[in-house]
């Protein structure tokens, strides 16, 4: 189970039982070793907002815009696999099923459709904005807002909103 993959809001129930199952199967797999992970990258399951650029923000240089909105609401950046596949962003901030499962109380989705994989990823935030030029991305299904607009326009106006208040 991935962490953040369940929201803090939720309390336990039930009493589950626990079962010990013998099997007779032969192991097919041979332990080869153990390695560190890495250590550095960043921990989204722990953000409480979230602002995730995907293949809609066009360009390298564009990310920026994401990464000042996502500062002017005091929470992370993130992205979705093209992005972090195109070396734009590193695979740390990666939202989706071979990436971090997050939960945040905020997630921003900028230009990002709403493939499966992703979705997988986030569809616990507990509200969602889309920004999108398409009215019809599938994104716009598990969103509270979906914004239809050039996210290159509309996200500056917003921080900049943001950053007055
Ligand atoms: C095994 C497997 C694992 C995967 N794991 C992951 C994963 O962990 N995470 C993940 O994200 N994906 C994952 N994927 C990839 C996934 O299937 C999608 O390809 C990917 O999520 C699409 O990313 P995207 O939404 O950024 O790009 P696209 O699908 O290309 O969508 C871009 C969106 O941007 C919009 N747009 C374009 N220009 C603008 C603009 N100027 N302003 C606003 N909107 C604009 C478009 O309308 C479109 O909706 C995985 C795929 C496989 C097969």
């Amino acid at each position: 189970m991935q962490a953040g993959a369940f929201g803090l809001s939720s309390d336990p129930v039930g009493t589950p039982t626990v079962e010990k199952v013998d099997t007779d199967a032969t192991p097919q797999i041979e332990f080869g070793g153990y390695e560190e992970a890495e250590a550095g990258g960043i921990d989204l399951s722990k953000a409480e907002v979230i602002v995730s650029a995907g293949r809609g923000v066009g360009k390298p240089e564009n990310l920026a815009i994401i990464e000042h909105l996502a500062k002017a609401l005091k929470g992370e950046y993130g992205a979705s696999r093209p992005v972090v596949d195109s070396e734009w962003v590193d695979h740390s901030r990666q939202v989706g099923t071979t990436g971090q499962t997050v939960s945040p109380k905020l997630y921003v989705a900028c230009g990002i459709s709403g493939a499966i994989q992703h979705l997988a990823g986030m569809k616990k935030s507990e509200f969602v904005v889309a920004i999108n030029t398409d009215k019809d991305a599938p994104i716009g299904e598990v969103s509270d807002v979906l914004v239809v607009a050039d996210l290159k326009e509309f996200v500056p106006i917003l921080t900049e909103k943001i950053q007055s208040i």
